[in-house]
């Protein structure tokens, strides 16, 4: 009896691990068929980026890590001497300076760029940003770092928020430092290039370079600048004069009304060559009404001469 009873649990034993192992077998079979379906489930995960295309990611994988510096990363822009929204009117410096030398080309755009030397100034500087604020239009300030200090300091950023350019215009505007016996001290020029640079830098922040240098006085003024234009070049400086002026560097000579002003830059035009830039000399240093008063005349003259008004870089 006994064994028997034994007999019967071992029976029911082996019909309870045939079916037990006949589960195991189906379920093993269906987990095969699903992966060899969806082979990489699991291990890829799938994401949505903002362009709303679908990429593969897989954490570990290289393309993942090719992928992942491509996508949400911003192209850092280099430090210049604007801020980015006038990207759009902003001119290569040496573009200009050769485009100066002509010839006029009637079917080529007609760009001016609007230049004031010596500033800051407490004095003058807001007036100029308001003019050309009011008319939409924009220039290159061309700075003078010994007249930087914690008084100007807001001018500048002013000057540089507003979407203008900023240029160099020497340390000290010392021509007896800067041009010994009339020759620029090329050692010297890169030195007030540097340290009015390294001044607007501590105000304007890491972001701001300027490569954009003008010789006081002019390159023209000066003997065998040669030796100089090879050190800038060499520090990543390049130079600009002007080919049209107001006259307001003129001292006692200088024209007194806005007429005389509007008449002296018209004729500045017949003095240089034809071309389809215009660089115009203008200062804003205090002593300048004048300049100021005829500013919204000269905005108009090369607005009605179909010109676009463009900053140097
Ligand atoms: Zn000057």
């Amino acid at each position: 009896m006994k064994q028997k009873l034994t007999s019967s649990k071992v029976k029911y034993l082996v019909i309870f691990l045939f079916i037990t192992c006949f589960i195991i077998g189906i379920v093993a079979i269906g987990w095969i068929i699903l992966d060899y379906n969806h082979p990489s489930q699991g291990k890829v995960k799938t994401f949505k980026v903002r362009s709303s295309k679908t990429i593969n990611y897989s954490p570990h994988s290289k393309e993942t890590k090719e992928k992942k510096i491509i996508s949400p990363v911003k192209i850092k822009r280099a430090a210049t001497n604007h801020i980015s929204q006038a990207d759009n009117y902003a001119y290569l410096t040496e573009d200009v300076r050769l485009a100066m030398k002509g010839p006029l080309n009637p079917q080529k755009p007609k760009v001016v760029f609007l230049t004031f030397d010596d500033g800051p100034s407490t004095i003058n500087t807001t007036k100029i940003l308001n003019i050309l604020n009011q008319n939409q239009v924009h220039a290159t300030f061309f700075l003078v770092g010994n007249r930087i200090n914690p008084q100007t300091q807001k001018l500048i950023q002013k000057e540089y928020e507003q979407g203008n350019g900023i240029g160099i215009h020497s340390f000290s505007h010392d021509y007896s430092i800067l041009y010994p016996k009339g020759v620029p001290n090329s050692t010297t020029v890169l030195n007030e290039a540097q340290k009015t640079q390294n001044i607007l830098k501590s105000f304007l922040g890491p972001q701001f370079n300027s490569r954009v240098w003008r010789y006081p006085g002019g390159s023209m003024s000066w003997k065998n600048i040669a030796t100089s234009e090879i050190l800038l070049q060499k520090n990543n400086y390049t130079w600009i004069d002007w080919n049209a002026a107001n006259g307001d560097a003129l001292g006692s000579k200088s024209p007194k009304n806005i007429t005389a002003s509007l008449n002296y830059h018209e004729m500045s035009l017949q003095v240089y060559p034809a071309s389809n830039v215009k660089v115009v000399l203008m200062h804003d240093d205090n002593s300048k009404e004048v300049t100021i008063a005829a500013l919204p005349q000269i905005i108009k003259y090369y607005r009605d001469h179909g010109y676009k008004f463009g900053i140097l870089k």
